[in-house]
């Protein structure tokens, strides 16, 4: 059994929310219409192939519509050459596997570049940390070795370099353990900061009982 990097980043914002997704993953998001944005940019293909791209997956077209009209491509990004997209990653030694969203050549060296909606005032959220963290794990995993990487906001077109470090690294792996411990069915509790229910899309099923929910998703 493996965790996945998008699970524990979902972890970190809210367990039960990890759970939810983990059994309902067609819903699309802004992040799968900006990320189908981004990488046509990066390919030299225009808004349409990625629209292209996005309605073979997912049917919302209002969805993409106004993720297209929020995406900024900043010029900072030509300072990181892409050297390829959506990689699959896996190792069965951390049990962990993912998609990095792009894989780029910055001074010589290679380093992970994960895509995010809005950046915080400062750094970068942590749950992008923990991304980049859980990819530099599996780039080490598969030879490439970096301890650093970027994440790019694409609403307001922010390029941030994030050093990882042993706590990161060490944080994924007990993300990992609990990401393991809700496949096997354990339902986790609430977040207890009950702003980010505001927009969460499980609100209703979240406040039923968790047998009931448990159900749903079978
Ligand atoms: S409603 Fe709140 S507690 Fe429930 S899944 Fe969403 S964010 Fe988590």
């Amino acid at each position: 059994m493996f965790a996945n990097v998008s699970e524990i980043s979902a972890y970190v914002v809210c367990p039960r929310l990890c759970y939810f997704r983990m059994r309902d993953k067609i819903k699309p998001r802004e992040i799968n219409a900006v990320k189908e944005i981004y990488l046509s940019r990066r390919k030299g293909f225009d808004e349409n192939w990625a629209f292209e791209r996005f309605s073979q997956m997912f049917d919302d077209e209002e969805l993409f519509k106004v993720a297209l009209e929020n995406f900024k491509f900043d010029r900072s990004l030509e300072r990181l050459k892409p050297v390829d997209w959506e990689i699959r990653l896996k190792s069965e030694k951390i049990k962990l596997k993912g998609i990095l969203d792009e894989l780029v050549e910055y001074r010589d060296r290679k380093f992970p570049l994960v895509l995010s909606l809005r950046s915080p005032k400062d750094d970068v959220w942590f749950r992008d940390r923990i991304k980049l963290a859980a990819f530099c794990m599996l780039l080490k995993a598969n030879g490439v070795n970096c301890e650093r990487g970027f994440v790019y906001h694409c609403f307001d077109g922010k390029l941030r370099a994030v050093e990882i470090g042993r706590k990161d690294r060490y944080y994924v792996l007990k993300l990992i353990e609990r990401v393991l411990r809700l496949k096997r069915g354990f339902v986790p509790e609430k977040t207890r900061n009950s702003k980010i229910c505001e927009k969460c899309d499980y609100v209703e099923v979240c406040s039923s009982k968790p047998s009931t929910f448990a159900s749903k998703f079978l």
